[in-house]
C-alpha cells in the first residue's frame, strides 16, 4: 500500500476493478491513450484429463490461493467458511511441482492440514519449483511423493488420487528425460482436498478483447520484440508473463523497465517531430 501511495504521488492513476475487455474495451483504451503496455500475466489454469477429475473437493491452485489470501485480507470468502477452499484437519494432495505447487503445500500446512502430499511426477532433481522451498517445506512437514502421476480420483465427493507411479526414460528434443508410466504400480492416496497446480496458459487475448490485429505465437503469448516489448500494434508494448509464457518476477521487472525506456523514447520522438 506504501508503494501505491507513492506510486499515486508520481502521477499514476489506479483505476480498480476494472477488467479490460469487460469494463472497457481494448479499443476504447487505445483511443484514450498515447501508449498501451500489456502485462496482464498468465492465469489460465492448465487442466487435468482423468476419471473423477470433476469430483467435489478437486480445485485449482489459483483458485485455492486466492480464496487464501483474501481471507488474510478479512474479506468474505463463502467458499473459504463453507470449507471447500480451506485445508484444516484435511488430507491435503497438491498436484505439480512448480512455485505455484510450492504456495498450495505451505499455504495447506498452515492452514492446519491434517496431511499434506505433493505429487510431482519426476523426481527432485528435475522439478521446476526452488530446491530451497521443497526443502522448507519438508522442514514444514509437506511429503513430497516423486515421480507420480494421478491417474484418476476416487469418490464423488473426493476420497482418493489412484497414483500411477512413474520412471524416468530417454530425453525428448530439448533434453529433459520424459517421465514414462510403469505398469502394474498404481495406488490410491486417501485425500479430502486435491489442489491441481498444473501450471498457467496465456488467455486467448485477442479475442477476447476484440484485437484480431494483435499477433500472437503458438503458444498464445504475445509477439513482442525482444528490447523494446513493442508489439506490431504502433503504440503497443507487451511485457512479463503474457509475453514469456509463465515465468518469474524478477524477469517481469526488467521487462517493465526496458518497456518503459522505449514508450519514454517513442513520446520523445514524438516530441521532437512536432516540434520540428
Ligand atoms: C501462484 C503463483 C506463484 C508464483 N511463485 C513465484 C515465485 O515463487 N517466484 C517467482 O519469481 N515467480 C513466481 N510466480 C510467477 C510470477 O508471479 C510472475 O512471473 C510475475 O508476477 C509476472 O508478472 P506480470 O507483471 O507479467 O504479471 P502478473 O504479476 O501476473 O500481473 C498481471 C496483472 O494483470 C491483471 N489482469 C489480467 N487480466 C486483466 C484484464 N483483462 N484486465 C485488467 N487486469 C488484468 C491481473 O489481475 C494481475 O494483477 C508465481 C506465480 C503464481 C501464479
Amino acid at each position: 500500500m506504501r508503494r501505491n501511495d507513492q506510486l499515486e504521488k508520481g502521477g499514476v492513476e489506479f483505476v480498480l476493478n476494472c477488467n479490460v475487455g469487460e469494463d472497457i474495451t481494448f479499443d476504447e483504451l487505445q483511443a484514450k491513450h498515447d501508449a498501451i503496455l500489456i502485462a496482464t500475466g498468465v492465469y489460465k489454469s492448465r487442466e487435468l484429463d482423468a476419471p473423477g477429475v470433476g469430483a467435489e473437493g478437486i480445485v485449482r491452485a489459483i483458485d485455492y490461493l486466492t480464496a487464501s489470501n483474501r481471507k488474510s485480507f478479512g474479506d468474505e470468502v463463502p467458499e473459504f467458511d463453507a470449507g471447500l477452499l480451506d485445508a484444516e484437519n484435511k488430507r491435503v494432495v497438491v498436484i505439480g511441482g512448480g512455485d505455484t505447487a510450492m504456495d498450495c503445500v505451505r499455504t495447506a500446512i498452515r492452514q492446519g492440514a491434517e496431511s499434506v502430499k505433493c505429487l510431482y511426477r519426476r523426481d527432485k532433481a528435475n522439478m521446476p519449483g526452488s530446491q530451497r522451498e521443497v526443502q522448507n517445506a519438508e522442514e514444514e512437514g509437506v511429503e513430497f511423493v516423486w515421480l507420480s502421476a494421478p491417474k484418476g480420483f476416487t469418490g464423488d465427493e473426493v476420497e482418493g488420487v489412484m497414483v500411477q507411479k512413474m520412471r524416468l526414460g530417454a530425453p525428448d528434443a530439448t533434453g529433459r528425460q520424459v517421465p514414462e508410466l510403469i505398469e502394474g504400480s498404481d495406488y490410491v492416496e486417501g485425500a479430502d482436498l486435491v489442489i491441481k497446480a498444473l501450471g498457467f496458459e496465456p488467455e486467448d487475448l485477442p479475442k477476447l478483447w476484440g484485437v484480431d490485429g494483435l499477433e500472437v505465437t503458438r503458444w498464445g503469448t504475445v509477439k513482442a520484440d525482444f528490447k523494446t516489448h513493442a508489439t506490431n500494434v504502433p503504440g503497443v508494448y507487451a511485457a512479463g508473463d503474457i509475453v514469456r509464457g509463465a515465468s518469474l518476477v524478477v524477469w517481469a521487472i526488467r521487462d517493465g523497465r526496458e518497456a518503459a525506456d522505449a514508450i519514454l523514447d517513442q513520446f520523445a520522438g514524438a516530441a521532437q517531430v512536432a516540434a520540428e
